[in-house]
């Protein structure tokens, strides 16, 4: 994704000619930037050889899962829909984890019945649930247990799950006890101990210290597991100068860790796959005079893109023609809906715009199309891949009489 002769390009395609070519708003995404990601992932831990399930829930479409899994990966699924979608898309099931505090009965008959890699369980009762399922189809299911490390990832406090106050796992007390408790079962087969502190992480640190509490009770208990599941979270780069999270510095933690202990690792990622991926294309319908300030009344909103409104997350927002006049007021970009926080950006000396102008909201492709919603009876945008520099529809415009 560049400008190409002063156009922003996705794999050497316009941005412009696309928005003329399908409507807008459009969620593009570039095949060349997956691929791209995934190798990066995998050369970056590759002396230990993990399991890397990708988490659904940051993209769940089905074309661009098949294209993730055919890249070597697995997936870590949250809830029923998004396992049938990574079975759907190919996904061997053996390579499927599937996390959650509050899976159902059905969820857990059905992931039993495909006999996917783990569940990952995050209550006793959860346990207890799973076990009585197993007995009754006569089966032994191979579980993990997430550990509440008590980990602050210094991440947003919206997506941090790894404090003793965030709902996700059991602590350390109840882990020892419910290992015991596995022991125990004639169903069940403690084969993982499992943790995600959070997302968007930065910084190597609260890993490492993550390790260090794994590290500790693994010594208090003798039991022997096949897998740890590290969970997800690396963050990546939302602006210029931003840094992303030092894969090098996690590996050799990592590869410290299994000096003293012989596991697999699984690896959860979801951002870092798909972050930098896509972009959302979006035209001016408006620009409306405001004082100091103008409007950029835009196609696109917080129903379709959420991540600005729900936890201030703030993209990069491109023209998708570079002009050289800049604007000497303040623009702020915001949405069609009825809500105050439906706003993208307010910035300063963006280059002077015009009403139907196409712009460019940046690194969409993780929680994007995921958390989108038809808030004020809105149609769902378009899913397009360009992959080869060749256009795919992964997913057609919804259509408003479906909606009625
Ligand atoms: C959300 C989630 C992930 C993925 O997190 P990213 O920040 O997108 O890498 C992984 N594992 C679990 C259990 C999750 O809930």
């Amino acid at each position: 994704m560049k400008y190409i002769k002063k156009k922003f390009s996705i794999e050497g395609i316009s941005a412009q000619k696309l928005a003329k070519k399908f409507g807008t708003p459009i969620y593009c995404y570039s095949y060349k930037r997956l691929k791209e990601n995934i190798d990066n992932f995998k050369s970056s831990f590759k002396s230990f050889a993990p399991l890397i399930c990708f988490a659904i829930k940051a993209n769940p479409n089905v074309s661009l899962i098949r294209d993730i899994k055919k890249l070597g990966l697995g997936a870590d699924v949250v809830s029923m829909g998004e396992m049938m979608k990574a079975i759907k898309a190919g996904v061997n099931p053996k390579k499927i984890v599937f996390s959650g505090v509050g899976k159902t009965e059905n969820e857990i008959k059905y992931a039993i019945d495909k006999k996917i890699l783990l569940i990952n369980a995050e209550s006793k009762n959860e346990i207890i649930t799973i076990e009585k399922i197993a007995k009754s189809k006569k089966k032994i299911v191979n579980i993990g247990i997430r550990l509440n490390p008590n980990t602050d990832a210094k991440t947003l406090n919206q997506i941090s799950t790894g404090k003793k106050e965030n709902k996700f796992g059991v602590n350390e007390k109840t882990f020892i006890e419910l290992i015991r408790y596995s022991k125990n079962s004639n169903n069940i087969n403690l084969k993982c101990l499992s943790v995600h502190i959070g997302s968007q992480i930065l910084n190597y640190r609260p890993y490492i210290k993550m390790l260090r509490v794994i590290d500790k009770i693994l010594k208090k208990t003798n039991h022997k597991f096949e897998f740890i599941d590290l969970g997800g979270g690396m963050g990546i780069p939302y602006k210029d100068n931003s840094k992303k999270l030092n894969f090098n510095k996690y590996n050799i933690a990592i590869k410290k860790f299994l000096k003293n202990n012989k596991f697999k690792i699984i690896f959860e990622p979801g951002r870092c796959i798909v972050g930098n991926t896509g972009v959302l294309i979006s035209k001016i319908i408006y620009i409306k005079e405001a004082g100091k300030k103008k409007f950029i009344i835009l196609d696109t909103g917080m129903n379709d893109f959420i991540r600005p409104a729900l936890y201030n997350a703030n993209h990069k927002i491109l023209p998708a023609i570079k002009t050289n006049r800049i604007s000497k007021k303040t623009y702020e970009f915001v949405g069609p809906i009825c809500e105050s926080t439906d706003k993208f950006s307010t910035l300063k000396k963006f280059q002077k715009l015009n009403e139907k102008d196409i712009i460019i909201i940046c690194d969409v492709g993780a929680y994007g199309m995921s958390l989108s919603s038809n808030y004020n009876v809105r149609a769902k945008p378009i899913e397009i891949l360009i992959k080869n520099s060749k256009i795919n529809i992964i997913k057609k415009r919804q259509k408003l009489k479906d909606l009625i």
